[in-house]
């Protein structure tokens, strides 16, 4: 497995920003968001287990997850949503290693959104942070998703804090000047960690 570093923030707080950076450096990204998308595509596995568990509301009418489905039986049971997790958790960690197995790059971005909610921090060598100030967060994620203030609050609220993921960090980027300047500290990061890589590989 190459070195992983995961890389986690709030909601607009930045980190496809970051993850471009580093992919511009021909750092290997690996996504979790998408991942735990491509394992409930039409034809896995798990697209089908749900559907004989949930029945046919489970679908869209082109035979796709109905997601806003899915969220709700989650959301009104607590058993379900333990079955959902474990069909689900370890197919999305044997497609993130697969990914990782095939990198090619000195070390790997694995981009993990939430890394502290579901408790993943164990998984990579590094953490790193991307973070800003709440104000900064909400006002970046309202103009981007276009949604209201209180929107941008809830989902906020849903998040672990700010608190709890600085807690778990190894570096942390700030992102609350200019793209440039996360830029160059991307570039400094991507070298200590070529670095790290290294001295992994020789262990
Ligand atoms: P995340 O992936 O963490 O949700 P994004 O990288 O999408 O966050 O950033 C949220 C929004 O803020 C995007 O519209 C992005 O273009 C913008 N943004 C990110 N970094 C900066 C920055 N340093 N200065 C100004 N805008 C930024």
């Amino acid at each position: 497995m190459p070195y992983t570093v995961a890389l986690t923030g709030g909601i607009g707080s930045g980190k496809s920003t970051v993850a471009d950076a580093f992919a511009q450096l021909g750092i290997d990204i690996i996504d979790a968001d998408v991942i735990a998308r491509q394992v409930v595509e039409p034809g896995q596995p798990a697209l089908l287990a749900l559907h004989q568990r949930f029945g046919d509301d489970i679908l869209l009418e082109n035979g796709s997850l109905n997601r806003a489905r899915l969220r709700q039986i989650i959301f009104s049971s607590t058993d379900e949503k333990l079955w959902v997790n474990n069909l689900l958790h370890p197919l999305i960690h044997a497609e993130t290693q697969r990914q990782l197995a095939l990198a090619h790059s000195a070390w790997c971005l694995w981009v993990v959104p939430l890394l502290v909610e579901n408790g993943l921090q164990r998984l990579a060598d590094r953490i790193l942070v991307v973070d800003v100030d709440r104000e900064t967060q909400l006002a970046r994620t309202m103009a981007r998703d276009n949604i209201s203030r209180e929107q941008a609050e809830n989902i906020l609220a849903a998040q672990a804090s700010r608190e709890a993921r600085l807690a778990v960090a190894d570096d942390i980027i700030d992102n609350s000047a200019s793209p440039q300047a996360v830029i160059a500290h991307v570039a400094v990061l991507n070298q200590r960690y070529i670095a790290l890589a290294s001295v992994k590989d020789r262990d």
